[in-house]
């Protein structure tokens, strides 16, 4: 199942997309009910929005075993986690706005998982019947700032600017959070490519760990890490995040007006 947040007519609504290019409007969010409406829309007639609004969103560092081992580092013992900002998340085809006080902004192509129900000290085996599904995520990146930040052992600015959280375009139900295929492509050409297998602490993980010490709601955002090949973007360029299962989520860049 793909679900959707989408604004037509003035309105915003969450849906589910059906065959044939329909929306099928909810009768209210997905993290309450499935339950859908009469009313109905071609997809081409609505605008699709961040599939969550204003999520808190928690990011990991160093999640991909191949490119811990290609950067020669030593592998964290525990996730290494920091937040995103909720003004930081934007939906497909909105702009990522290049600060004008940036140095280097860089992609960072990863899969999100977006929580479905209220978790807490939920044990590793039970954490996926916790999320309601997947999306693409971009975990733009200041890494000037961001850098500066690490060494003072603190990470939220580099990571927090607005719009530095492309979501979307879909929530998608029923995927197996281990064995997807992530692609992001720059301008069209591939720049990352893995599979989910390879991360170092997998979704369950990652959820039931988090789940110890906090309790997460239904809407949370977990950003799971970025393989090899993250680099610069710049006002004109296009960022792609594909992943198999959800789809391809595209955003221009700009810069600062
Ligand atoms: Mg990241």
């Amino acid at each position: 199942m793909k679900l959707v947040r989408y604004a037509v007519d003035g309105t915003v609504a969450y849906g589910m997309l059906e065959e044939g290019g329909i929306v099928r409007r909810l009768t209210g969010s997905p993290f309450e009910s499935l339950a859908t409406s009469a009313t109905s829309h071609p997809t081409a007639a609505v605008r699709l929005l961040a599939p969550v609004h204003a999520p808190r969103v928690i990011g990991v560092g160093l999640n991909y075993v191949s490119h811990i081992k290609e950067t020669n580092q030593v592998p964290p013992t525990l996730p290494m986690l920091f937040m995103k900002h909720p003004s930081t998340v934007i939906g497909p085809e909105q702009a990522i706005v290049c600060p004008r006080n940036a140095q280097k902004v860089d992609y960072e192509g990863e899969l999100a998982v977006v929580i479905g129900r209220r978790t807490r000290r939920v044990p590793e085996e039970k954490a996926l019947a916790c999320v309601l599904g997947y999306t693409c995520a971009n975990d733009v990146s200041e890494r000037v700032t961001q850098l500066a930040e690490m060494k003072m052992g603190c990470l939220l600015v580099g990571k927090s600017y607005d719009t530095f959280c492309p979501l979307g375009p879909v929530i998608a139900t029923g995927l197996d959070p281990a064995s997807l295929d992530l692609t992001t492509r720059l301008n069209g050409q591939v720049r990352q490519r893995i599979n989910t297998s390879d991360l170092l602490f997998s979704v369950a993980k990652l959820v039931s760990y988090l789940s110890q010490a906090m309790t997460l709601w239904p809407g949370d955002v977990i950003l799971t890490g970025t393989p090899s090949g993250v680099g610069p973007i710049r006002p004109g360029d296009v960022v792609e995040v594909e992943i198999s299962g959800i789809g391809v989520l595209r955003n221009p860049v700009v810069a600062e007006g």
